[in-house]
């Protein structure tokens, strides 16, 4: 077991997001997921002699846009090189790739830890290509290569070595996969591998500042198994330490059926890659006014926005998380919530009646957005407990998505309104005493969880029109 307090773990990420553009990094081959293997490989991804590249603005776009999130610097000047190595899904035999110049340098992303928020500060974030896909379990004896990934526009976004925990790397990853999402550059689908981790993890006495040899585990696919592979890694790195052992770099792969890593080679030497400029691909120069363009277009960023809503609307931390998970959701609410007061109730809504609408594909946001005066009004009715939330979610809303209409309408139609007048109430009361003498009885020696029995013979015999809370009180009043 680690010695958490003899020891601190040292982790730097590598993260590899693809970017959601149409085409690839450097050729018009369709860039998207799920093709039949093989159909998206024209002569340039196959680096056939003669052949020329060409460099998808949109990549570049895209990779001003996370680094301007980040705050990163952004490079102006800027050319590809090549990575020379050989492996089968490797068809040019050179990744190109943005080795010494990454068009975005330095960088933060914050994280929210139980003790409060870190910053983790990035290194650089650089445009590269991906790699085809070696396939080793379709076939018995033969390894399969899918070329359709070959070339397709990745970020690589990596963190200085100031992590500390396998739970700060959860939560870091969690950060840049919503990040993505929101500034719309990437899906964040790590099953798809649209996000991958590479992990760098050492470990060194507590109070000593430089680094140890360090371990990358490769090929990370899922947040859960990021976390598993570092407390695996600093366990098996302090277990050598405490026995004497001496670590080696090496370079380790995840197993996830039994949360362990093996070694897969030892690690090679950077220089061996043989990086030159891609004699092929023009350098590209960034205008500062092409970089304004980009960072006007920039949403405003979820930590920003949980700043602001919290002043504006008073929501609970949990609600700010949930509505700002997704930008569509939290842009609604917004929306909805600039025709309201009722803040809170909006966000109840949301993360209820709605989420499962949409979920249940009754609606899309679209569809929402033309309704918001009947989502108000439907609020209204509520929080002025003129109806009831469970008669207002189940039947009145259900209702007014199918056919948008005014919901005060279609409950005083349906006679679904709380009737709000305490003869009413008393009348109901009174009938539901008279029905149930012995309880009475009961309640009158003591056994107060009654109550609960009278106001659902109440909610009962009204139909729902009776206000809980005036029954309540009504109640008490009649049985004491
Ligand atoms: P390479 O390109 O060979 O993978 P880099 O020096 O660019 O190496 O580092 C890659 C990642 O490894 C970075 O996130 C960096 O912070 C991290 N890293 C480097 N040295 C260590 C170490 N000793 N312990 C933990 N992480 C490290
Ligand atoms: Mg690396």
């Amino acid at each position: 077991m680690v010695d958490g307090q003899k020891y601190e773990a040292v982790i730097g990420l590598e993260i590899h997001a693809q970017l959601a553009t149409n085409s690839k990094l450097f050729s018009g081959d369709d860039a998207s997921f799920g093709a039949a293997p093989n159909t998206h490989i024209s002569p340039i991804t196959m680096g056939h002699p003669g052949t020329l590249p060409k460099t998808n603005a949109k990549a570049i776009e895209y990779a001003i846009r996370i680094g301007l999130a980040c705050g990163s610097k952004i490079a102006k000047d800027n050319y590809f090189a090549r990575k020379n190595y050989f492996y089968p899904d490797l068809p040019k035999g050179y990744q190109v790739s943005q080795h010494t110049t990454p068009i975005c340098i330095g960088g933060t992303i914050s994280i929210q830890l139980p003790s409060g928020e870190k910053i983790i500060q990035l290194n650089r974030i650089h445009l590269e290509e991906d790699a085809g896909k070696s396939i080793h379990d379709i076939s018995e004896t033969d390894t399969l290569i899918d070329l359709n990934r070959a070339g397709t526009p990745l970020i690589e976004m990596v963190t200085e070595p100031c992590i500390h925990s396998a739970e700060e790397a959860f939560l870091f990853v969690t950060e840049v996969r919503k990040l993505v999402r929101w500034i719309g550059i990437c899906d964040g689908n790590m099953e798809e591998g649209s996000l991958r981790c590479d992990a760098n993890i050492s470990i060194r006495l507590k109070g000593v500042t430089s680094l140890g040899t360090r371990v990358e585990v490769k090929n990370l696919n899922s947040i859960r198994n990021i976390k598993k592979a570092i407390e695996f890694e600093i366990d098996r790195l302090i277990q050598i330490t405490e026995t004497g052992g001496t670590i080696i770099q090496q370079t380790r792969s995840f197993d996830a059926s039994d949360d362990t890593t093996f070694s897969i080679r030892d690690k090679e030497d950077a220089n061996d890659y043989r990086y030159f400029p891609d004699p092929d691909l023009a350098p590209f120069h960034l205008t500062d006014a092409f970089i304004e363009s980009i960072q006007k277009k920039l949403p405003t960023l979820p930590a920003t926005l949980k700043k602001q809503w919290k002043l504006q609307y008073d929501l609970s931390d949990y609600a700010i998380d949930q509505l700002i998970e997704n930008n569509k959701e939290a842009d609604f609410y917004m929306e909805w919530a600039a025709a309201s007061t009722h803040y809170k109730a909006i966000a109840n809504w949301m993360i209820g009646p709605i989420r499962v609408a949409l979920h249940e594909g009754l609606t899309n946001f679209q569809t929402l957005s033309t309704m918001i005066p009947f989502l108000v009004e439907l609020v209204d009715l509520v929080e002025s407990n003129q109806l009831s939330f469970s008669v207002a979610s189940t039947k009145v809303f259900k209702q007014i998505i199918a056919h948008p209409s005014s919901p005060k309408a279609y409950a005083s139609t349906h006679n679904l309104l709380q009737t709000g007048s305490t003869e009413d109430v008393e009348k109901w009361i009174d009938e539901v005493l008279a029905m149930h003498p012995e309880k009475v009885a009961e309640y009158k020696k003591g056994k107060k969880g009654l109550l609960g029995l009278f106001m659902g013979e109440v909610k009962k015999i009204s139909k729902g029109k009776a206000d809980p809370k005036m029954t309540t009180s009504l109640l008490e009043q009649k049985l004491a």
